[in-house]
């Protein structure tokens, strides 16, 4: 039965008074009222902690403000479709929603990783700001609109580390040749200095990195990188994550599912994914902090920090990148342009409360 013709029947159902007969008898996913399951896939193991937890929190907030009508099945990586292909199941219909990291798209638009984190760019707080208030919110909705999708922030993983390597870094030779795994903007870096950078989904490190097959690779930080144990395969652990200073993880939901939806299932899905954006970071900062020591006293990891000499040359190897993405095409332009604008003033507000702040409390 056409779309056309459920819908000629729902409205005609809806005249007569009887919508809920109606809806009963068209197909159930293309209208709001009566229960609905959606399907999101992921692009992460099932369960995996804070990035595959978040979804599985989603789904249950809003189940729980729904009173059960709307359920959200989850798929992890490889269930339904590849972590990597997630996104053109939502695009295409395959499936209703999606759980990841925008960046992972960047194939179809570098505009796409400055929704995710970029080298030397915002902090959590920060990518909030813009995105809520400075305009990154209309340019990811007609950026996303361009592939049948509407996404939301759904987790921040906050400042991430600079990830685990089997030798010590001390100069920028040290980067030749390294095969590294880091994805977005970072992994192009890593390339700039010599290396050679892949994209692996994450359920992949671990046996990349036993293997031999990679000689370091960055993940997020203490709490999810000791959840798949990569103290044992590389002694190094580098900080601080100058390629993802808050990375903001997010929920897509294919355009017309989302119109389909009624105003306040709509407004459940914002308030769920705001919800747990928050909450994530909250769990983060936290849960980091117990980890780290976790790796440190109990697995003796030695933690490092690049050398001010190698955060400088990341620093201006990543501002070439991040300018020549920009030049890529004229909307990935426009959005680092409401980004650096955005962030310029998150530093300048910054510089006289957080930055100063923190570092007296160190001190005293
Ligand atoms: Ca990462």
């Amino acid at each position: 039965m056409s779309k056309k013709i459920n819908r000629r029947r729902l409205i005609g159902g809806l005249a007569t008074g009887t919508a809920a007969a109606a809806v009963g008898t068209v197909s159930a996913p293309a209208y709001a009222q009566g229960k609905r399951r959606l399907k999101m896939v992921t692009t992460w193991p099932k369960n995996f902690p804070g990035l595959g937890t978040a979804p599985e929190n989603i789904a249950k907030r809003v189940s729980a403000m729904t009173d059960g009508q709307l359920e959200i099945k989850i798929y992890a990586a490889g269930e339904l479709v590849g972590a990597f292909e997630s996104f053109d199941a939502v695009s295409t219909g395959t499936a209703d929603m999606y759980n990841g990291a925008e960046y992972y798209w960047q194939g179809k638009s570098a505009a796409f990783n400055f929704f995710t984190a970029v080298p030397f760019g915002m902090t959590a707080q920060e990518l909030n700001a813009w995105i809520d208030f400075g305009g990154g919110r209309q340019l990811w909705e007609s950026l996303s609109a361009k592939f049948n999708v509407i996404a939301f922030q759904s987790a921040n993983t906050g400042v991430q580390m600079g990830g685990w390597f089997n030798k010590e870094i001390t100069s920028l030779d040290d980067f030749k040749g390294l095969k590294i795994r880091m994805p977005g903007l970072g992994g192009e870096v890593m390339r700039r200095l010599g290396a050679a950078a892949v994209s692996l989904p994450g359920g992949e490190i671990f046996p990349s990195m036993k293997s031999g097959a990679i000689d370091a690779s960055e993940w997020v930080g203490p709490w999810n990188d000791l959840a798949f144990g990569f103290h044992q395969v590389a002694k190094y652990y580098y900080c601080p994550g100058f390629h993802e200073p808050g990375a903001g993880l997010s929920t897509g939901v294919n355009l017309e599912v989302w119109q389909s939806l009624s105003e306040s299932q709509r407004e459940i899905i914002r308030n769920a994914c705001a919800a747990e954006n928050a909450s994530t970071m909250s769990e983060y900062n936290y849960k980091n902090a117990t980890a780290l020591n976790t790796l440190v006293k109990k697995h003796k990891v030695q933690v490092r920090s690049f050398a001010p000499e190698i955060m400088q040359a990341l620093k201006q190897t990543s501002d070439k990148v991040l300018v020549e993405a920009a030049a890529k095409d004229p909307f990935t332009a426009k959005v680092f342009e409401s980004f650096k604008a955005s962030l310029a003033n998150s530093m300048e507000w910054g510089a006289l409360s957080e930055e100063p702040y923190t570092l007296a409390r160190r001190k005293v």
